[in-house]
């Protein structure tokens, strides 16, 4: 069954439409990327799948199952995993501590008591960070490292909620080219492995020509072309109104 189908989202704010007739379908294990300018709803389609934005119309469903305007942890819940532009990870905790933390949250245990979740799912959070090339840095405090590896954290946060759809709102932001090539190559290869399917956005179109599926791209809210990176790239349209060229 198709992992996620989005159909004719619209959202306006005030007399802008930031989206217009958004539909697109999405596989597991399959990456999926959405690009175009600045302000062409990329965040806006996001937040209508993740929950944080409530469509004016039209419908997103998960596994068949209808998700549309339900509440962002609920949506959660259901398996939608998130990274955002800006890393949300508690700095003055080790890294093993934040991912801990993610998997007392996803097993529904109270996540107040510090002490207690030193001790929770260690081993489960030493794995997870082993996929993600953070098992080295597991007890040392998120502070003290390089904000390329902190993403990294973020993905295994991400990860520790077992999620079928992760969201990925520009995950290389503010990263290193070589370093955002090499966390486009995890995120891919962690994907096709553990059959997740990504949706993501990203300004660096190697990476996304190296990585996606699939393109959408988005222009003004709307989808002026989409599909395989080849079919993409040679669009006359894309060329014209957004490549520049
Ligand atoms: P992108 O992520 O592609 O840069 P966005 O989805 O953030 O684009 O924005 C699409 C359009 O919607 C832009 O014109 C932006 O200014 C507008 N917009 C986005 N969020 C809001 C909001 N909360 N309130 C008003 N306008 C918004
Ligand atoms: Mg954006």
């Amino acid at each position: 069954m198709t992992l996620l189908v989005v159909e004719g989202l619209n959202k306006r704010f005030g007399g802008v439409t930031a989206a217009r007739d958004v539909s697109f379908s999405l596989d597991a294990g399959e990456l999926l990327a959405v690009i175009g300018p600045n302000g062409a709803g990329k965040s806006t389609t996001f937040g209508m799948v993740g929950g944080q934005l409530r469509p004016d119309s039209g419908s997103v469903s998960l596994l068949g199952e209808p998700i549309t305007g339900l509440p962002s942890r609920a949506i959660w819940r259901k398996g939608v995993g998130r990274t955002f532009q800006v890393a949300q990870t508690f700095v003055s905790m080790t890294v093993a501590e934040n991912v801990q933390m993610a998997l007392v949250s996803h097993h529904g245990r109270t996540r107040n008591l510090l002490a207690r979740t030193r001790a929770l799912y260690r081993p489960e959070a030493l794995d997870l960070l082993d996929r993600v090339g953070m098992r080295g840095d597991a007890d040392r405090p998120v502070a003290e490292l390089a904000y390329g590896d902190v993403k990294r954290v973020e993905l295994a946060i991400a990860l520790a909620a077992a999620p079928k759809l992760l969201l990925m709102d520009e995950p290389t932001a503010g990263m290193a080219p070589r370093e955002r090539a090499a966390l486009m190559a995890l995120t891919a290869g962690i994907a096709r492995r553990d059959r997740i399917g990504v949706l993501f956005t990203e300004h660096d179109m190697d990476a996304v020509f190296a990585h996606a599926d699939r393109i959408l791209v988005l222009v003004r809210g709307e989808i002026i072309a989409r599909g395989s990176p080849d079919e993409v790239r040679g669009n006359a349209r894309v060329k014209q109104v957004y490549l520049g060229e």
